[in-house]
């Protein structure tokens, strides 16, 4: 991996995010974390710093505009430039549209597909500097309806209609935009969705995937490291389901 590759990953501080800015720090990546967590995402860039890697860290809000676009700036301003982005932030809102509050669609818009434009915003003038790759993590929710998860859901295929017309509208300068759709992954935003609904909620959920499992937060992190890098030199506007299968077709379990 080249020194010059750098990328900005939100969400770093937990689960998905900081898997993946884990995986590329590792693989030589300069990775700056953004989260509003900022514990969390110090934790992260001191681990990584402290085995030799280079990593930031900056706390702040997704739906803030103007925060993401100066962490951005700020670590362009630090690393010389920005060959990636990676949008993983993102909050469960679970409920039906007579479960929610206006506030609760409001939120999940706001945090879910809005944030994943904050982050573009401030992200593509670089990415178009250096023909670089964005990616967002959206969610099987982000390509089918989703039975109780109507907001959730709304802001998912928001977030896939979002990078479709990036790749439209950006491809000519270079930039690849591509969304990864992930079933459950094992990360604490699963385990407090499972301790919050009725039982037998996980096992539904794993059983009508037909590898019998949920996905690992590193499987994930593979998946946006293979769109980030050269490997996926002529892959634009795409949609990487990591779900053992889940849409792939109807399932019936044995
Ligand atoms: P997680 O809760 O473990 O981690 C999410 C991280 O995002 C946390 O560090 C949190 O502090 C941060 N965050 C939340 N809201 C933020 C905000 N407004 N501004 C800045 N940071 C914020 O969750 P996860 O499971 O790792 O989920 C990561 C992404 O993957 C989300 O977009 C989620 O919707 C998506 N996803 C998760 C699953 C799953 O089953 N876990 C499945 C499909 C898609």
């Amino acid at each position: 991996m080249s020194n010059s590759t750098t990328v900005f990953v939100t969400g770093a501080g937990s689960g998905i995010g900081r898997a993946t800015a884990t995986l590329l720090a590792d693989r030589g990546y300069a990775v700056a974390g953004f989260d509003r967590n900022g514990a969390a995402v110090t934790e992260f860039a001191d681990e990584i710093n402290s085995r030799g890697g280079r990593a930031l860290a900056w706390e702040g809000d997704v739906t803030d505009t103007a925060a993401v676009a100066s962490a951005v700036d700020q670590t362009v301003a630090h690393w010389g430039h920005l060959t990636g982005a990676v949008a993983c932030a993102g909050i469960e809102v679970v409920g039906g549209v007579l479960d929610l509050d206006f506030e609760d669609w409001q939120r999940s818009l706001s945090v879910n597909a809005s944030g994943v434009f904050n982050l573009a915003k401030g992200a593509l003038p670089h990415l178009i500097t250096s023909r670089g790759s964005f990616v967002a993590i959206a969610s099987d929710a982000g390509t089918e309806g989703a039975q109780g998860y109507a907001a959730y859901c709304a802001a998912k295929h928001a977030v896939v209609g979002l990078v479709k017309s990036m790749a439209l509208d950006h491809g000519v300068q270079g930039v690849r935009s591509n969304v990864v759709c992930p079933s459950f992954v094992e990360t604490p935003m699963a385990t407090r969705i499972f301790d919050s609904t009725a039982p037998g909620e996980a096992e539904f959920y794993r059983d009508v995937i037909p590898m019998g499992r949920f996905a690992l937060p590193d499987e994930v992190a593979k998946a946006v490291a293979h769109l980030l890098g050269p490997d996926s030199s002529f892959t634009n506007g795409m949609l990487y389901a990591i779900d053992g299968g889940g849409t792939a077709g109807f399932y019936r379990p044995a």
